[in-house]
């Protein structure tokens, strides 16, 4: 008998090869959506394997009428749409891609930064509607980067790579993590400070913590108010570390000086709000759109998911 993976959706042909060259039976969601609970429950049934992505929500209930899954690995480092506890107690082993998106999804935190101080999405909007009439002295002016700080809030792979990038634009950096990072403190010239600190003294602020129970509204109306009125934030981590009606209030009452965002609060739904203000820059969740990259996820999803149904840990298990 075949081992027997489901593929919640189209990814890079490089990881159904994988797949298929271990010998076993794959089957691809053939339509390019997210499935429905029930439609990715009619396709996980009678499988040994899941290859999932963020989109998809693995819950207690689901794991407990999927309780035959020998693994689930999730095409994506974060994992925060599966109940991984919930997993470990059926002895599912849940994998993650750690790594190897980490410079696509700095690189694109970085352009999301500048883009923001620098008000692109606007002047292009503006440009694009033909109203561009001439260089002019006060057409919209932005923030500088060099000299300024950038707090970086969660200091793990992909927050220490946009600590590297900020180098380039001569920026100082202070961090806030559980753990020292001897990357931004000793190449970096960066120092950890209480989230208090990094809040009052920021004028970008980075978010690259995962979304648990104790990041959820990390940053809330309390938080904003902390920042300084000239002050950016930007969210590439997930939606839900911002409390998004607060930050509306924020951005619509001139408490920070704009938002750049790559994930939402309630994705695919985006606050109206957020929509109508011209100082926050949003982009469809799109940090690790790379081919290279989105291929290495898939490759390493694969290999874990391919070490799972051998009965081996896969090398990237993030629950057992
Ligand atoms: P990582 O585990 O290397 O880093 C996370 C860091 O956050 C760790 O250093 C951890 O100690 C720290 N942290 C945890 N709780 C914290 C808290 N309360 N306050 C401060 N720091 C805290 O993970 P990574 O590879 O850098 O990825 C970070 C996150 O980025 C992922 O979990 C994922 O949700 C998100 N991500 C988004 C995209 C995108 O497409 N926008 C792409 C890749 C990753």
């Amino acid at each position: 008998m075949k081992t027997t993976v489901f593929v919640s959706r189209k990814i890079p042909r490089a990881g159904i090869d994988i797949l298929e060259e271990a010998g076993m039976a794959v089957e691809v969601n053939p339509e390019d959506r997210v499935l429905t609970a029930e439609e990715l429950m009619v396709g996980c049934r009678g499988k040994d394997g899941l290859l999932c992505l963020l989109t998809d929500t693995i819950d207690r209930a689901f794991l407990k009428k999927m309780s035959q899954l020998k693994g689930i690995a999730n095409m994506a480092v974060g994992y925060n749409n599966i109940d991984v506890n919930a997993a470990a107690e059926r002895g599912i082993p849940v994998s993650n891609t750690p790594g190897v998106l980490t410079e696509a999804a700095a690189d694109l935190t970085w352009a999301l930064l500048v883009a923001t101080a620098r008000r692109l999405s606007e002047a292009e909007r503006y440009l694009r509607a033909g109203e561009f009439t001439g260089w002019g002295p006060l057409l919209f002016l932005g923030g500088d980067l060099p000299g300024r700080t950038l707090g970086i809030i969660g200091a793990g792979r992909i927050g220490t790579a946009v600590g590297v990038r900020s180098q380039g634009f001569r920026m100082k950096i202070i961090y806030t993590d559980p753990n020292r990072n001897m990357v931004l403190e000793e190449e970096l010239d960066g120092r950890r400070v209480e989230l208090d600190t990094l809040l009052a003294q920021s004028d970008f602020i980075t978010l690259h913590v995962p979304l648990t129970e104790e990041t959820r509204h990390l940053i809330g109306s309390r938080e904003l108010r902390r920042m300084k009125k000239t002050a950016y934030l930007i969210n590439t981590s997930r939606g839900p570390v911002v409390d998004e009606e607060a930050l509306v209030e924020a951005l619509q009452s001139g408490e920070i000086a704009g938002a750049g965002l790559d994930v939402f609060e309630k994705e695919p739904h985006i606050h109206p709000g957020l929509l109508s203000l011209p100082s926050a820059v949003l982009l469809p969740h799109i940090g690790s759109a790379t081919i290279e990259t989105r291929t290495r996820m898939a490759e390493m999803a694969a290999r874990n998911l391919v070490a799972m149904m051998k009965g081996e840990r896969p090398p990237d298990c993030v629950n057992l």
